[in-house]
């Protein structure tokens, strides 16, 4: 019987789990993608025309659909409500169930409930399947079948139930002979959705199936390095991966499983890396309160600052603590930020200005390009110390000695900040400590070249340690 695959957040051909199950069920197999206006309109609500995920994505089902149509089918893409365009697309071609891979943020979830009862009342199944994670939320529980809310605990039982039969690829090209071609259609252009080019192409971030084999293929060759290169934002550490994960241009199979096969302290700490992305789906949706509050409720007692002239220098990268703000200038540049100046720059917000942490995530889940919610409402949380398994609040991170350890020489930050380029390395985490002579020589002078510190780490110190105190239980 016909089938259509509804792409989401899965723009790939191999080992998708939905697209290889109609084409094992026979012919012929429709594909469909749609740039989903229940999403975009809420950006372009927001004045964000330029946003480099809705590029990054447009070149990817691009991709897909050139990969599609190779395989004798093509991709089928539209632009409107997802939630009245598919049941109308699968009433128009006949099929008899509509396949897609499941997405378990709760926005996606309400829209895939209402698809699931508009299919319903013509009779048209809405079958789907686990593909963008190894563990689904409920399969890694406590031996009292509770969830988990710790990492190392979730990470030992994950890897106990983990079989060769988790990380196996679907074969999906084997069947390819089911997919039928499109309807005659052509892809709308950014500019027809409304949205403007960005610097993406510009960026060392190749996207779509091929740019995630370009960078896992360059990432495979360093990877034995990753647990001593991760830390240091100037280096070649990380994967870059993260973006791919989240559009689903790369299975999350192949990566565990090459991790998994290698073994080996860099692969092994990678492979950790991708059960923390399952540790936190499933706290979103164990706990779906996370996304209005603390993890821990006692947290939300915390008493935060409102200062807009902050946050906007935050956002801005004009602290006057280099390592922070060249953390935001990367994010601001490319949509990227290194994990090490995440973790400095939420704690920067959060126990350095006292600005709640939900003002962060926001600002990050516009300027990200790998934004996803489970995951950085995780990172914020931690950050904040309100989260599950979070840093203690006592805890807190100095601005100065972060970038001193994990930026020794300055050279993130003169990549980010040029204007403090000519600072030498003892001076350059903590300008304002020159002396005017040296601001001179280094042609930096600090309150008119680059800002003076809006905030003094000691004194904020101190502070946040009192707002804390507020928690029963905390003192
Ligand atoms: P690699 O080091 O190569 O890691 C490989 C993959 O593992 C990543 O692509 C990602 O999928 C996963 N991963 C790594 N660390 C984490 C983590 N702590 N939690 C969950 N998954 C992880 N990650 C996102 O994917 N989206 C976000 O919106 C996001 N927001 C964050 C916000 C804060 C405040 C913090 C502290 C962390 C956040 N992270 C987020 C986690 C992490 O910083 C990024 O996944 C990582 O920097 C992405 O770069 P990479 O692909 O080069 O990472």
């Amino acid at each position: 019987a016909p089938r259509l695959v509804w792409f989401r957040r899965d723009l790939r051909i191999d080992d998708h789990a939905a697209l290889y199950h109609a084409l094992r069920a026979g012919g012929p197999v429709w594909c469909v993608f749609v740039f989903d206006t229940d999403i975009l309109n809420e950006l372009l609500a927001e004045g964000l025309s330029a946003d480099r995920r809705v590029e990054f994505i447009h070149a990817s089902v691009s991709e897909l659909d050139a990969a599609l149509r190779a395989l004798g089918g093509g991709l089928i893409v539209r632009h409107g409500r997802a939630r009245g365009l598919i049941p109308r697309l699968a009433r128009q071609l006949g099929v008899a169930a509509v396949l897609a891979n499941r997405d378990y943020e709760p926005g996606a979830l309400a829209r895939d409930r209402a698809v699931h009862d508009a299919l319903a009342q013509d009779g048209i199944g809405f079958d789907t399947f686990k593909d963008q994670v190894i563990f689904e939320c409920d399969e890694v529980l406590t031996q009292g079948g509770k969830p988990f809310s710790v990492f190392t605990p979730y990470k030992n039982a994950w890897l106990k139930k983990l079989t060769p039969f988790h990380l196996k690829a679907y074969p999906v090209r084997t069947y390819a002979g089911a997919l039928a071609a499109p309807p005659a259609g052509t892809i709308p252009s950014l500019a027809d959705m409304g949205f403007a080019p960005t610097n993406l192409p510009t960026l060392k971030l190749p996207t779509g199936m091929s740019g995630a084999d370009t960078l896992f293929d360059g990432f495979c060759d360093r990877i034995d390095r990753y647990k001593v290169l991760r830390d240091f934002p100037a280096a070649k550490g990380p994967s870059y991966l993260s973006v791919h994960l989240r559009f689903g241009t790369v299975s999350i199979r192949r990566l565990a499983r090459e991790a998994h096969a290698r073994g080996g302290a860099g692969a092994e700490t990678w492979l950790s890396e991708l059960i923390w992305r399952d540790f936190y789906f499933q706290i979103l949706w164990h706990n779906p309160h996370v996304l209005t509050g603390s993890f821990r409720p006692e947290y939300d007692a915390v008493h935060w600052v409102d200062d807009d002239e902050k946050f906007r220098a935050w956002c801005e990268g004009r602290t006057g603590y280099p390592l922070v703000d060249a953390a935001q200038r990367q994010l601001a540049q490319t949509g990227y930020m290194h994990n090490r100046l995440r973790m400095v720059s939420a704690s920067f917000l959060t126990k350095d200005l006292g600005i709640h942490w939900r003002r962060g995530e926001h600002w990050f889940a516009r300027q990200l390009n790998d934004f996803d919610l489970a995951a950085n409402n995780g990172g914020w949380q931690w950050a904040a110390s309100t989260g599950c398994d979070a840093q203690p609040w006592f805890r807190i991170f100095n601005p100065v000695t972060q970038s001193e350890k994990f930026d020794a020489d300055g050279q993130f930050i003169r990549r980010y900040c040029p204007e403090l380029a000519k600072f030498d390395k003892k001076r350059i985490h903590a300008p304002w400590l020159a002396t005017p002579l040296e601001q001179k020589m280094a042609g930096c002078v600090i309150g008119s070249d680059y800002p003076a510190p809006i905030v003094d780490h000691a004194a904020a110190r101190e502070a946040t340690l009192a707002r804390f105190k507020v928690v029963k239980g905390a003192a």
